[in-house]
């Protein structure tokens, strides 16, 4: 299926903008916790873990504001 497709998930800044975008799209106003997409600071690493939930709307907002190359849309 169509959708955000992650790569070089190493590469992540952790810069939570896709998130920012993402939950300011969708409802108006910014909360990390509407993001349908989640980056995850992984334990004790300065690496970071990025998925998209199942109820992605596929807007591509989040592919936007993503400056590291991370995001594209796509088949996953
Ligand atoms: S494609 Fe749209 S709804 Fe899906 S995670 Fe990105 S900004 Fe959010
Ligand atoms: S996926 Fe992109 S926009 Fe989201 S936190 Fe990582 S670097 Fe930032």
């Amino acid at each position: 299926m169509a959708g955000i497709k992650i790569s070089n998930m190493e590469e992540c800044a952790g810069c939570l903008l896709c998130m920012m975008a993402c939950s300011f799209s969708n409802t108006g106003s910014f909360g990390l916790a509407d993001a349908k997409i989640q980056v995850d600071r992984i334990y004790k690493q300065n690496r970071y873990r990025v998925t998209v939930s199942d109820d992605c709307l596929e807007c591509g907002r989040c592919v936007e504001y993503c400056h590291f190359g991370i995001l594209s849309e796509g088949e996953e």
